[in-house]
């Protein structure tokens, strides 16, 4: 079994968290790959043209898939194929139903259970598109959907509505009229490129987008969103980066959710990313079973600064249909974040936010720091629970000219 670098959280000192090469994994003949040359498994082509996707494949590799499981295969597709790349697969420890890497990408059964309140459109990204494909809900930005395939499908994404269904890897059909919408918005000044994940286009292809959004005077910054490093870091080639490093500046969002994902071939590949002058974040979705524990986040939040990834945001589940048994509490993600600030580095701490449902935006959520506050002062508490009082606004001069010094009254 991989290991999965989440120390007990006790007095004793951690112990520095490891980074498990799949590689030797495969080549000490434990996965079923173990027979593939390098030189395949290296090929980010030959990655995605082995995937598992059907559930004659996944029960020749999972021997013990539940019944939970087999029955979510057969029903899910036409919602969310299913699509896992060996690298991926290698992840899962394959006797544990509840492995939290096999839960985030083998279907189950109660995707097919919807709750009253839950909706294929969670965030109300259709309702604020003015171009398909093209979301503009925040004053100067826009989330450009540049393709509709991932390299694996999470079970919760929250745009299972749009991707997994498409026969290629092109341009969205109203790739043109995108453009000329940002174009012919000169507030635009941010534009990040997601889908789907854009890093699933050759570098040619890439490279053409980025530079159609380079030509725009007015397009200033450009992010991309991508799971790549951690479904399929092959594909982080030395090409693509210094094809990237061209477009500065460019940062990148990935998604991981379990310190288990970040591999050493993960790490290499951030390092190239790294390397190139792009900074990193990282976005992980708060999931029951999976990494809704304090002891888990602060290994995993910890081991991303290692692979040089910045952890920012840290979201609630949205409400997409099917995700039910998925969804944890808010109060548990306050508490994680409450028992991360303060004790580790603040670097490592995310922003904890939830999408308002229907499409008001990332609401940042935070534990109450701020205990009381008028017009004279903030009580506020510290990581440990002490109490503090911070003067508010003081206008300095007035009690300097009655010569009491600057210093208020507080009682
Ligand atoms: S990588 Fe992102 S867009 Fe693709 S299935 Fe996962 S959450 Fe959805």
């Amino acid at each position: 079994m991989l290991n999965d670098d989440v120390s007990s959280g006790g007095g004793e000192p951690p112990s520095p968290p490891s980074f498990e090469s799949l590689k030797e994994f495969r080549s000490a003949g434990r996965g079923p790959w173990a027979q593939v040359a390098d030189s395949d498994w290296n090929d980010w082509r030959w990655q995605i043209r082995h995937r598992i996707t059907t559930l004659e494949q996944l029960e020749r590799m999972l021997p013990a898939l539940t019944p939970e499981e087999r029955a979510g295969t057969v029903l899910v597709d036409a919602k969310l194929s299913m699509g896992i790349t060996p690298y991926f697969f290698n992840l899962i420890d394959r006797s544990d139903p509840l492995c939290p890497v096999r839960r985030q990408v083998v279907p189950r059964l109660e995707e097919t259970d919807t709750a009253p309140w839950e909706l294929t459109d969670p965030c109300g990204e259709d309702r604020h598109s003015p171009v398909p494909g093209l979301v503009h809900r925040y004053p100067d930005r826009v989330l450009f959907l540049v393709t509709d395939r991932c390299a694996s499908y999470c079970r919760y994404c929250t745009r299972s509505r749009l991707v997994s269904n498409a026969t290629g890897y092109d341009f969205h059909p109203d790739f043109e009229r995108q453009l000329d919408y940002i174009a012919g918005t000169p507030q635009v000044r941010d534009v990040l490129l997601s889908g789907g994940d854009p890093l699933l286009f050759s570098d040619d292809k890439l490279e053409h987008l980025l530079s159609r959004l380079r030509a725009i005077p007015h397009v200033e910054f450009l992010r991309i969103g991508t799971r790549i490093p951690i479904f399929l870091p092959q594909r982080i080639t030395p090409d693509l980066c210094g094809m990237l490093r061209r477009f500065h500046p460019v940062f990148v969002s990935i998604h991981s959710n379990h310190p288990r994902e970040l591999t050493l071939e993960a790490r290499e590949a951030l390092g190239r990313l790294a390397d190139a002058g792009i900074p990193l974040g990282n976005q992980s979705v708060l999931l029951r079973g999976i990494n809704d524990s304090l002891e888990i986040m602060r290994a995993h939040v910890q081991k991303l600064l290692l692979c040089r990834v910045r952890p920012y945001y840290l979201y609630q589940c949205d409400l997409i249909a099917g995700s039910a048994h998925f969804r944890t509490s808010v109060q548990k993600g306050l508490e994680i974040i409450e028992g991360l600030r303060g004790y580790t580095t603040g670097y490592a701490v995310p922003t904890f936010a939830i999408d308002a449902p229907g499409g008001g935006g990332k609401v940042p959520v935070s534990p109450d720091y701020v205990l009381s506050r008028n017009a004279e002062r903030v009580v506020i508490r510290n990581y440990e629970g002490k109490i503090f009082e911070y003067p508010e606004a003081l206008d300095c001069t007035a009690p300097c000219r009655a010569g009491r010094g600057a210093q208020p009254d507080w009682d």
